[in-house]
């Protein structure tokens, strides 16, 4: 018998473009493999834990749903301190088992004769095949997959089999619900309170469980109901599990006569349901319910594939000539789709920078959703939308933020969790040093900029004018009114400075021997102030009189502040010094740091920052970059945009402006962040410097897969890298530029891909493209009536519905 053959799916793809693989246990890798290996809906992911496992320095199962967080005090060094916690809700996956009188399955306890997990990208299951041979010779096959459904949000399931090879005897396995656990994912924050969860009601009758707790702070219940059902050689037994419940547990104990070569197989149903969720009163009873008559594992299972079909008809890739590229996006494709999908419309959610997948960042939202967004615009604008309302619904938080520092308008936290209120830690721990120090990165407020940012591009893509007039606007006014409040007029210069904040290089947090955090006039954000003004002033051409008033008026816009604006929008202070575009006021006159000794001194310098306070140094004392900043402004906004802003501010840039400050700060930048692999990749791009793009780019799509970074991916995936490694392959190499009304296409392919196949969706236009060495073609539906036009580099080329548009390259 096999058991996953039922439905015509083979358990191990030959197709390895679809799977990611993992062939030899190694506990030292097991956590990482666990974050790579989780499965999810939008709604909640679940790591890609072992079904028997539970806490230890090896496994770490975790189940994160979208909005679930809960705050906790802890003393730290005398003081107490308050953190946001993305909880670890109950881990509906577990299932363990026993051989005769033997112990509970361990690993670590037998002989591994035969190891496979795998992540299916296409049909999301992980599926899982142990050979092993206990203390006493008896040789098992287990065998597992697990998905979480992308046809209904609150349906997982899991299939569990073991199969005696050379033994008869008595298979007795236990199915739970765990909830006694505490968050324990992250070493750093071992020092904090973690317990998160109360016991609010375990049951369990004819092999169904019931468990409902409820976080301790934020008072949300997660309930959840699991029908377990019994197999052997598929034939289903009526034998009823032997209960147990205690606090924030319930499992089930059954026993089963396995003959040699016989199969014993476990289906658990799953049904998950929060207080959070539209409509629901009892979460609990809504599990039961759902539960009742919920059908098999195979047709859920079954619906579960078809449906996430429907997302890879959309935002699949193909790349011909290029195997590890093409496995990889899928994988990160893949992964941004557990992040946020169609469940998302009806969630109150957004993209947390280190996904469902881990406790990294406490499930913060940053403003990594920057790299994120294109890839939904392009293929799921309900999702950008949906992602873009957690925003809006906190608009009143960040006004609040705003008004608390003596600001108008609206400043949104740099990281945000289910309040909209500042959840940036005040203080941070080195690891390194072993030592807490202050964290002054909240004064990141380009975030604020970076979300202005996602509405106008959602926008521009989609022209969604109805979100606009509804939300966007007002949040567009409300930040720019922000800035506009920050902005101080240097009476002596006749500029506008913009003081105290941090840009991207998180590892430049004040002027050198300043006792206080911030920075002057970081070039990044200042740009992109006039960019917000420009889109507000743009808007006139979008919204009615009457539309417009009544966002002015929402807002409270005053003469006075629209004077402020059209004055700043020409007068911004940026320092250049010779070509170069300083980071922020004061950045080209630090001492440069010896980065050759350095590197000599300890190998990865990625962490700079801990390496200097460690030895005692500051490194706001140096030219010194954890990431693009300054370049980030080219990866946002196309070089002429920057260009065209800097000269109505009065200065120069020049053509060779852009590769001089690229070689500049690549020349001081430590890639402590795996963003910057993107932002290098693509601004290489903009030099047609190819080779070093795609140079980049595979360090980027190796970032997680391999762990990169030494350590990070075990605490959760890292979606911005993952968003920027397909946003990448659209525009730097198959060469789309969706900046115009236009699309345009520029394609140039690294010279291995002999063939690139996609689709985008741009102003509700579905366009598929082929692109080859040679040739792109580009079609739209048939059901396009209207004319379409495109523009493949110079030339512009009008689209008949139905018919292929082919252009020599
Ligand atoms: C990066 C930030 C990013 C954060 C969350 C940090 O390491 O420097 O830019 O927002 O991680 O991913």
């Amino acid at each position: 018998m096999h058991i996953f053959n039922s439905m015509g799916l083979r358990m191990f793809s030959e197709d390895k473009s679809w799977t990611l693989d993992f062939t030899t246990f190694i506990p030292e890798h097991e956590k990482n493999s666990e974050a790579l290996c989780t499965i999810g809906n939008g709604y909640l992911g679940t790591r890609g834990a072992f079904e028997e496992s539970t806490a230890s320095e090896v496994h770490y199962p975790g189940t994160y749903m979208a909005g679930v967080y809960n705050i906790l005090e802890s003393e730290v060094g005398g003081r107490t301190i308050e953190n946001e916690d993305f909880v670890n809700c109950p881990n509906w996956t577990a299932v363990t088992f026993r051989i005769d009188d033997g112990t509970w399955f361990d690993i670590a306890d037998v002989e591994i004769l035969d190891y496979h997990k795998q992540l299916h990208f296409k049909e999301g299951v992980l599926v899982r095949k142990i050979r092993f041979k206990d203390a006493r010779g008896r040789i098992s096959l287990l065998q597992s997959r697990r998905f979480v459904s992308m046809d209904s949000m609150h349906v997982a399931g899991i299939q569990y089999c073991i199969t005696p090879e050379n033994y008869s005897g008595t298979v007795t396995v236990r199915s739970a619900l765990e909830g006694d656990h505490i968050n324990d994912g992250v070493k750093r924050y071992r020092q904090l309170n973690q317990l998160h969860l109360a016991g609010v009601e375990e049951r369990c009758a004819s092999n169904r469980l019931y468990l409902a707790v409820k976080t301790t702070q934020s008072g949300i219940t997660v309930a959840q109901a699991a029908l377990n059902r019994y197999f052997v050689n598929d034939s289903e037994s009526q034998e009823e599990g032997a209960g147990e419940t205690r606090d924030r547990y319930v499992g089930e104990t059954v026993s089963f006569a396995i003959k040699q070569g016989e199969t014993f197989r476990l289906d658990k149903v799953v049904t998950i349901f929060t207080s959070r969720d539209e409509g629901v009163e009892s979460p609990l009873e809504s599990a039961a319910a759902a539960l009742d008559g919920i059908g098999n594992f195979d047709d859920l299972f079954q619906r579960h594939v078809a449906a996430l079909q429907k997302y890879w008809d959309k935002a699949d890739i193909e790349i011909e000539g290029g195997e590890r590229e093409q496995k990889i996006l899928r994988f990160h494709i893949f992964h941004l789709l557990v992040i946020a999908s169609e469940h998302n419309t009806v969630l109150d959610a957004a993209v947390p920078a280190r996904g469902l997948h881990g406790e990294a960042y406490r499930g913060h939202v940053f403003w990594d959703e920057m790299y994120v967004f294109p890839f939904f615009n392009l293929h799921f604008p309900s999702i950008s939308r949906a992602l873009l309302l957690y925003r809006y619904r906190r608009l009143d938080a960040a006004r609040r933020y705003a008004a608390e520092h003596g600001y108008t308008g609206a400043m949104y936290p740099w990281q945000s969790g289910s309040s909209g209120r500042e959840e940036t830690q005040i203080i941070h721990l080195n690891p390194v040093s072993g030592e807490w120090g202050p964290d002054h990165s909240s004064l990141q407020r380009h975030v604020s900029l970076a979300i202005a940012y996602n509405v106008w591009m959602y926008y521009h893509v989609t022209q969604d004018r109805e979100f606009l007039v509804r939300y966007g606007a007002e949040m567009l006014f409300d930040i720019a009114r922000f800035w506009g409040s920050k902005a101080v007029l240097n009476a002596a210069t006749g500029r506008y400075e913009i003081p105290k904040v941090m840009g991207p290089n998180e590892y430049h947090e004040m002027v050198p021997g300043a006792k206080e955090g911030g920075l002057k006039d970081n070039a990044y954000t200042n740009v992109l102030v006039v960019w917000l003004l420009k889109k507000c002033f743009g808007c006139q051409a979008i919204l009615s009189e009457g539309e417009l008033q009544t966002i002015e008026s929402k807002v409270g816009l005053t003469e006075e502040e629209k004077k402020k604006w059209r004055d700043m929008a020409h007068k911004i202070h940026i320092v250049i010094k010779d070509g170069i575009i300083s980071q922020y006021d004061g950045f080209l006159n630090l001492q440069e740091l010896d980065w050759e000794a350095y590197r000599k001194k300890y190998g990865n310098i990625q962490r700079l920052d801990r390496l200097l306070k460690a030895e005692g140094l500051s490194p706001d004392d140096y030219q010194l970059s954890k990431q693009a900043d300054l370049l980030m402004l080219f990866y946002v906004l196309p070089p002429g945009e920057v260009g065209a802003i800097l000269r109505e501010c009065g200065y120069e840039f020049t053509d060779d402006m852009l590769r001089k400050n690229y070689d500049y700060y690549l020349a001081r930048t430590s890639h402590g962040s795996t963003l910057s692999l993107v932002v290098h990749a693509y601004v290489a791009s903009l030099l047609n410097d190819m080779n070093s793009s795609i140079a980049w780019y595979e360090k980027a799509l190796a970032a997680d897969i391999e762990d990169v970074q030494g350590g990070t991916v075990k605490e959760g995936i890292h979606a911005g890298l993952m968003g920027g490694t397909i946003f990448l392959f659209y525009t730097a190499f198959a060469g789309l530029d969706f900046y115009g009304d236009t699309l345009t296409f520029e394609p140039s392919l690294p010279s291995a891909w002999k063939r690139v196949r996609f689709t985008v969706t741009f102003r509700k236009v579905t366009y598929s493209v082929v692109i080859t060495q040679r040739k792109l073609t580009v079609s739209v539906d048939a059901s396009v009536t209207d004319p379409v036009t495109v523009r493949v580099f110079d030339k512009e080329y009008t689209l008949a519905g139905g018919k292929e548009t082919v252009v020599d390259l």
